[in-house]
C-alpha cells in the first residue's frame, strides 16, 4: 500500500476527549481519521469543568456563547466532624473556579466546533503494529468491517478496548440526579464527606446537580425508593445548609473504580482520557485531565515531523510529558476517596485538622486550587 494511503493519526472514540483531540490537531499538518459511535448511548452525568478546561475549549472554538453555570466557591466539609474549608475563585485571581454542564452539552459544543471532521461510524475492534504504521480493524455501525492504516492509533475510547488495567474497585456507585433545594446555590459547590462516601452538590442553572457516591450494596435501594424517602435520606446525609430538599429529577448510577492503562512505546498506540485513566468523580478531575491529555498530544504532534508520529521516540516523549499531571490527578483523587470514606475516629480528627488548617492558610488553598484547575504545574 502506498505511503499516501496511510493516515497520520487514527482516533478511536468520539467522546469529549477524542473530539477535543481532533479539534486541537486542526492546522497541525497531520491527517486524521476519527472512528466513533453514536454518543447518545453515553450515560448523562453532570461535569464540573475547571477554568483551565474552559481555556482549552475556548482555544479550539468549543466554548458556548452563553456560558454554563459558574462555580465561584467550593465548600468542603465532613459529616459528624469539625473542620471545613472554603476555596474561592478570588483566592486564585480567576473569575470562576469552574463551570457545571451535562456531559451531553459538552459533547454538543465540541461536535458543533468540529463540523468538518473526517470520520467513520463504527468501533475499532483490533489493531496490529508494523514497522512504519499500524493496521486498524473497524467494525462498521452499518455492518461489515473496514481496515485502515495509520502512523499512530490514539485510543480515546473511554477504556473499552479491553487493555490490561491496574487500579481498584471502590465498591461504590455514583448516584446522579438534579435536585431542588429550599435555598438558591449562589454559585457555590458543596463537597461533603460522609462515612458512606462523598456527596457533591454542584450549582447547575436554577438547581443543584447531585453526585452521591454510595456503597454498591445500597445503590439499588437509593435508585428505587420513592422520591420523598430519597430526599429525606439525602437531607440526613448532607445536612441543612441548603434548607430542605424539595424535589429530584430522574436518578441514574455509575459504578466507580480507578483504572490506569498504558501502551507499550513500540505499539504505535497512545491512550488519552478515560482510556488512560478512569477516576472516581470525587474531585471532578476525569474529563479535565483527559482534555489536558488531548491538548498536550496535539501540541507535540504540531512540533513533530509526520513521519515520526507513532515512533518509540514520540510515544516516549508524550508519556514523559504527561507523567506528572497524570500521577498527581490519580493519586489526589484516590487519596481523597480512601481518607474521607473512612469512619476511623483518629482519621476523622486528622481530616478535620487538615480542613481547618487549609481554611486559615490562603497560600495553601491557592496552591491546591490552581493544581485542581490547571493540572500538576498549576499553570494555564
Ligand atoms: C458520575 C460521574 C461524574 C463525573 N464528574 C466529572 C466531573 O465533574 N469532572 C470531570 O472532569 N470528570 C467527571 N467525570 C469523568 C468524565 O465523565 C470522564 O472522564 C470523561 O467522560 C472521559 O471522556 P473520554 O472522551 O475519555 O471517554 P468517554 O466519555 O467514555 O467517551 C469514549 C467514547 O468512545 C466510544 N467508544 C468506545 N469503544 C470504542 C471503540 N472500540 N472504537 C471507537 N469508539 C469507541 C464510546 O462510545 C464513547 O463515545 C465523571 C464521571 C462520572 C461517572
Amino acid at each position: 500500500m502506498a505511503d499516501a494511503e496511510i493516515t497520520d493519526i487514527l482516533i478511536a472514540g468520539g467522546g469529549p476527549v477524542g473530539i477535543m483531540l481532533a479539534l486541537a490537531l486542526r492546522g497541525s499538518g497531520a491527517s486524521t481519521l476519527q472512528v466513533q459511535v453514536d454518543p447518545t448511548m453515553q450515560g448523562e452525568r453532570p461535569i464540573a469543568l475547571s477554568y483551565g478546561s474552559r481555556l482549552l475549549l475556548e482555544g479550539v472554538g468549543a466554548w458556548p456563547e452563553s456560558p454554563p453555570t459558574a462555580i465561584c466557591e467550593i465548600h468542603v466539609s465532613q459529616q459528624g466532624g469539625f473542620g471545613r474549608t472554603l476555596i474561592r475563585a478570588a483566592d486564585c485571581e480567576l473569575p470562576a473556579l469552574g463551570y457545571v454542564a451535562p456531559y451531553s452539552a459538552i459533547h454538543a459544543w465540541l461536535s458543533a466546533a468540529d463540523a468538518v471532521r473526517r470520520g467513520l461510524d463504527g468501533k475499532v475492534i483490533g489493531w496490529k503494529p508494523a514497522a512504519d504504521h499500524i493496521e486498524v480493524r473497524i467494525g462498521l455501525s452499518a455492518g461489515g468491517e473496514a481496515r485502515r492504516r495509520a502512523r499512530m492509533l490514539v485510543l480515546a475510547d473511554g477504556g473499552h478496548a479491553g487493555l490490561e488495567a491496574s487500579g481498584r474497585d471502590y465498591g461504590q456507585h455514583a448516584v446522579v440526579a438534579d435536585v431542588r433545594t429550599e435555598q438558591a446555590h449562589h454559585n457555590i459547590a458543596w463537597e461533603r464527606f460522609t462515612s458512606d462516601g462523598p456527596i457533591a452538590l454542584l450549582p447547575y442553572e436554577d438547581r443543584h446537580a447531585l453526585v452521591w457516591s454510595i456503597d454498591a450494596g445500597a445503590v439499588r435501594g437509593l435508585l428505587e425508593m420513592p422520591q420523598t424517602e430519597f430526599l429525606h435520606r439525602l437531607g440526613a446525609a448532607f445536612g441543612s445548609r441548603l434548607g430542605a430538599f424539595l424535589g429530584a429529577g430522574p436518578r441514574a448510577a455509575f459504578p466507580l473504580a480507578l483504572r490506569r492503562r498504558s501502551a507499550d512505546p513500540s505499539s504505535r498506540t497512545v491512550l488519552v482520557g478515560n482510556a488512560a485513566q478512569t477516576l472516581h468523580p470525587v474531585a471532578g478531575q476525569g474529563l479535565n485531565l483527559g482534555l489536558r491529555d488531548a491538548a498536550e498530544l496535539a501540541r507535540l504532534v504540531g512540533c513533530t515531523p509526520n513521519a515520526e508520529l507513532g515512533s518509540i521516540a514520540f510515544l516516549t516523549r508524550y508519556s514523559l510529558q504527561r507523567k506528572l499531571d497524570r500521577a498527581a490527578g490519580i493519586h489526589f483523587t484516590d487519596v481523597l476517596v480512601r481518607l474521607f470514606s473512612n469512619s476511623s475516629a483518629t482519621l476523622g480528627l486528622a481530616r478535620g485538622a487538615a480542613l481547618a488548617l487549609l481554611d486559615v492558610l490562603p497560600p495553601a488553598r491557592k496552591f491546591l486550587a490552581r493544581r485542581m484547575i490547571f493540572g500538576a504545574r498549576g499553570l494555564p
